[in-house]
């Protein structure tokens, strides 16, 4: 039989996948390293067993004994994985920003979550950080884990994620691109590769809002960089223990916007159910194209699952609620065209007029007026079949024939939301711009904007 003796034994050994869209506009090949295929869904799980069995190993971990530690899903996943199989208890503390199906998740695998304020500073005694720590003091045979400053987090990444690589490219890699956090996966899988190969490029893929990528180039700890920001798992506002920064060549900051933008494009264009950051670590590879040729073989890490960020990047309100989707609306439609005037007709006026002006203008739709003013509509469609039952209508009043005036939608209102208003019975709608002018957005037009 084959069999893993427990879900830990699942854990590396995850694919290199060929990137075919979203870096199209790169010279060189361009893999992925598809960390979600390990058993907690991220590259994670490496690290946290790797950090439980070297406690263990030290005797900072005894039987029956709770494990606590900050984190932000990732790593606590890992850690209840290792929890549920080696018989540990887990608390941990996580951040009022994480997504709430991360934290319903660890609870899922048996830990306690206590989730903490964001904008506080680390020595905050409300911060993630101080809250783990006390609680290792308070409860008996309790072992701090600090994925931060414990080295064995950058260990399994050296032991594991840095050899895959190099024997999945054989040897060929020549870029290394990693969104960092406690620098773990960068230090290790970086330091294994420029041993192997010292002209290997290793890149930092950073945040807005973090001083990590200062330091590097400065050495500065500059806190007027660290504002809060709303990309997950990646900088800091503090340097980890982890970091070797001398295994890194560049660091390249990435907006929260690209980053989810991107994430997004990974899984409608790639088929490769992103997290967050992976999304990060495309966009700021694009960001550097200019420093690849041809002949380059990159390697990014796709850290987790998208299914963490269902209610977040992969959710279309809350990507419009922070203007990270470009959404199109009824004021695009309108600029977009010529700035031609509305044609209308009258009600006094006759059928026949209507057709002609149909005709002349190649449209469907007329506004009808009285004083001015819109009072009803008259369509293509609806005067067909009418003129078809009774010939003699052609010289009736427009008055006689038209239909309700066609419902009226504010400016910003998305396109994809129009389609509550245009149906069968109602081809149109119309729009008032700034200066009261109105105009008319058809069927045609919204086809139209959403296929462009
Ligand atoms: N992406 C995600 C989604 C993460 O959870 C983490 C871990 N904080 C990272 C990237 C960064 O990895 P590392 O901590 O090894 O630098």
């Amino acid at each position: 039989m084959k069999f893993c003796n427990s879900i830990l034994e699942t854990i590396g050994n995850t694919p290199l996948v060929k990137l075919h869209r979203v870096t199209a506009g790169l010279p060189c090949p361009v893999f992925a390293k598809v960390e979600f295929f390990n058993p907690g869904n991220s590259i994670k799980d490496r690290m946290a067993v790797k950090m439980v069995e070297e406690a263990e190993k030290q005797g900072l971990l005894k039987p029956g004994g709770t494990i606590i530690e900050g984190t932000s899903g990732n790593t606590g996943m890992g850690l209840a994985l290792a929890a549920v199989i080696k018989g540990y208890k887990c608390i941990f503390t996580t951040t009022d920003k994480q997504s709430k199906e991360k934290v319903d998740i660890l609870k899922a695998v048996g830990a306690e979550v206590i989730v903490c304020p964001t904008n506080v500073e680390p020595e905050d005694p409300r911060s993630y950080y101080s809250v783990a720590r006390r609680l290792a003091t308070e409860i008996p045979n309790a072992f701090y884990v600090n994925q931060y400053d414990n080295l064995a987090n950058r260990d399994a990444h050296y032991e594991q994620t840095g050899p895959e690589l190099w024997e999945q490219t054989e040897g060929k890699i020549t870029h290394l691109v990693v969104a960092t956090g406690t620098g773990g996966t960068i230090t290790g899988a970086g330091k294994y590769l420029k041993e192997k190969n010292p002209d290997i490029q290793v890149w930092a893929i950073d945040s807005y809002g973090s001083l990590l990528k200062k330091y590097h180039e400065t050495g500065e700890l500059d806190m007027t960089e660290v504002y809060p920001y709303i990309t997950e798992g990646i900088g800091e506002d503090f340097v980890p223990q982890n970091y070797d920064m001398s295994v890194i060549d560049h660091f390249e900051k990435v907006t929260d916007k690209d980053g989810a933008v991107m994430a997004r494009r990974i899984s409608k264009e790639e088929g490769i159910f992103v997290g967050y950051s992976a999304g990060s670590a495309v966009s700021g590879l694009l960001q550097l194209k200019s420093k690849l040729k041809p002949t380059d073989v990159v390697v990014v890490v796709f850290h987790d699952h998208g299914s963490r960020y269902v209610g977040k990047v992969y959710n279309d309100q809350w990507m419009m609620e922070r203007g990270f989707l470009d959404v199109k609306t009824v004021k695009d439609v309108v600029n977009g065209r010529r700035n031609q005037p509305l044609v209308t007709i009258d009600q006094e006026e006759k059928v026949s007029e209507a057709i002609v002006k149909m005709k002349k203008y190649d449209i469907e739709h007329l506004p009808v007026l009285h004083n001015n003013q819109i009072v009803g509509a008259i369509s293509e469609g609806g005067l067909f079949n009418r003129l078809i039952d009774d010939t003699n209508l052609k010289d009736a009043q427009i008055k006689q024939v038209m239909q309700h005036a066609f419902p009226e939608v504010s400016m910003d209102t998305p396109i994809e939301k129009l389609s509550v208003y245009i149906n069968k019975e109602n081809g149109a709608v119309i729009t008032k711009d700034d200066g009261g002018k109105p105009h008319i957005v058809t069927k045609y037009d919204i086809i139209q904007a959403l296929g462009s």
